[in-house]
């Protein structure tokens, strides 16, 4: 019997075809689908980064883009750095493949110079911006909770829409004046057992709008939102500088130009003299006074005088900490994350035009968006679901059942679902804070001797996204930098 995760690794080459799926049979069809960057840049398998080699000051566990940034910030200092990443590829939740002859995002896509640290990167290495349709809609639906469909026109939903939107967000300026030191307001720390369906059940909204900012809400919590932090997410939207058209636009509208996330990520690593090994497992790290021993899965060992660790809080139990981590970080580890979140992508053989589509918790596709429509493609639409475990995304009768109530009859030809929840070495989508652990997201970034922790859920700024992840790269040289400095001035 093959299990979930088995079924992700055995189609790790496979770029995303209907016609590739059918080879691989029905029951690893649509498991998954990597764009193996091992296979493409075999070089990559492990790299000799062109600067000093080991012995090394820092080893950086995971390759997503906070350790790129990290590695790449690091080695730029002059530190001997080792990347040691446990898939085939770089980019962690950031994954560009392809569906039908075009590239797709099947993790982090959205990104917008409103986030300063991914746009930095964007304009180092001369990325422009790929927009994705999302206005000028030629309809637009909301499904509420019992799963009927209300075609609602543009014009009313976006103001409907917007009316929710604005009264759940609105004491985001007082409650978040200085978006990057979430709690200068202490209130924050008061209300940090706030739910966001308790703060919606206080707006008076109709079932509509309900519905509709439900789903958004269902998006970023990947679970229910009677579980989710109603601050966090109301700082997510003060730093799209408190404008709720700003935020939208920030979330939906924009990709990656020239390549997506997979080349920016590629760049970054490229411009860095650290060395890298892929499909390098590390399971066990042991610290001392003089540094630190990282043990892998295939058997090596890696000494570096610090680690920078950046892995999705979900598996850090899969590590064997020796000494253990500090009773706070393994709390935040065992509670304060649960997105059960993915992505996919369908192609329909008619061409539906510019549709954007809300469904409320319980039913599984919480946001259909087209991303492409002709009467020669039809539709290619990509949803978003909050959570992945009410549908099987690799069924491709349910996707159509869903489907077909929005838009009946229609014929789905493709799907290409990527279920991080089931892949080993992520275990949950995109960061999200359970009710009352947001104020304790600083636990899971603060050092313990030798060993450093970045990652987008240790962020201040957009913990949910790509930019947090650089910002928390950022932040590790810098602490690792000042220790490292602090002791070999010590030792002469
Ligand atoms: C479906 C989805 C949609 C998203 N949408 C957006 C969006 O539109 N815009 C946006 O900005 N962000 C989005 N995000 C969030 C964004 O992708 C993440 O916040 C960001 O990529 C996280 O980067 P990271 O470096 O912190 O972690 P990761 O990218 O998870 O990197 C951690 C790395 O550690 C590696 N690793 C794990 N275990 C081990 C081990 N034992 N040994 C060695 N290596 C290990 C992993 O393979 C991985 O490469 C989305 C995420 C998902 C999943």
């Amino acid at each position: 019997m093959t299990t979930d995760s088995e079924k992700q690794r055995l189609t790790a080459s496979q770029a995303v075809d209907r016609r590739s799926l059918m080879r691989l049979g029905a029951a690893a069809a649509g498991a998954v689908a990597l764009a193996s960057c091992a296979k493409e840049n075999p070089e990559r398998e492990t790299r000799e980064g062109g600067g000093k080699g080991g012995p090394y000051d820092v080893a950086v566990i995971g390759a997503g883009y906070a350790g790129i940034t990290a590695a790449r910030d690091l080695a730029a200092k002059g530190w001997r750095v080792v990347v040691l990443e446990a898939r085939p590829r770089i980019g962690g939740r950031t994954f560009t493949s392809e569906f039908l002859g075009r590239k797709v995002e099947l993790g982090g896509s959205s990104v917008h110079w409103v986030q300063p640290h991914v746009f930095a990167e964007m304009q180092r290495y001369g990325f422009g911006f790929d927009e994705v349709p999302l206005y000028n809609l030629d309809a637009s639906y909301i499904m509420t909770s019992d799963g009927t469909v209300h075609d609602v026109a543009p014009a009313a939903f976006d103001s409907l829409y917007s009316d929710a939107f604005n009264k759940f967000c609105a004491n985001s300026r007082s409650l978040f004046p200085q978006p990057y030191k979430p709690f200068a307001n202490p209130d924050v720390l008061k209300i940090d057992d706030t739910s966001a369906a308790a703060h919606i059940g206080t707006l008076g909204l109709d079932p509509l709008q309900r519905a509709a900012l439900n789903s958004e809400l269902v998006l970023y919590a990947g679970a229910p939102t009677s579980a989710f932090s109603y601050a966090s997410f109301v700082k997510l939207f003060a730093l799209a500088s408190w404008d709720p058209f700003t935020f939208t636009d920030s979330e939906k509208h924009w990709h990656i130009a020239n390549g997506g996330t997979a080349a920016l990520a590629k760049a970054i690593l490229d411009d860095s003299k650290a060395d890298v090994r892929l499909g390098t497992v590390v399971k066990e790290v042991e610290q001392n006074d003089r540094g630190v021993i990282l043990r892998t899965a295939d058997g090596h060992t890696v000494e570096a005088r610090a680690a920078i660790f950046t892995l999705p809080t979900k598996v850090y139990p899969d590590i064997n900490f020796k000494p253990g981590l500090s009773a706070a970080k393994r709390a935040f580890i065992d509670n304060g994350e649960m997105c059960d979140g993915a992505t996919m992508y369908m192609r329909v053989k008619k061409n539906l035009g510019n549709t954007f589509t809300f469904c409320d918790d319980p039913n599984p596709l919480n946001a259909i968006q087209t991303e492409e429509f002709n009467d020669e493609v039809g539709t290619i639409l990509k949803a978003t679901i909050g959570r992945q475990s009410l549908i099987d995304m690799n069924d491709q009768d349910a996707i159509t059942a869903e489907l077909r109530k929005i838009h009946p009859g229609v014929e789905v030809t493709d799907i290409a679902p990527y279920n991080w929840v089931k892949d080993p070495f992520s275990k949950q989508g995109w960061p999200s804070y359970k009710v009352g652990w947001f104020k304790k997201y600083k636990d899971m970034a603060k050092p313990e001797n030798r060993l450093f922790f970045a990652g987008a859920a240790t962020a201040d700024g957009w913990h949910a996204y790509i930019d947090g992840a650089v910002e928390s790269g950022i932040r590790a040289c810098r602490e690792v930098t000042e220790k490292l400095a602090r002791e070999d001035t010590k030792n002469g």
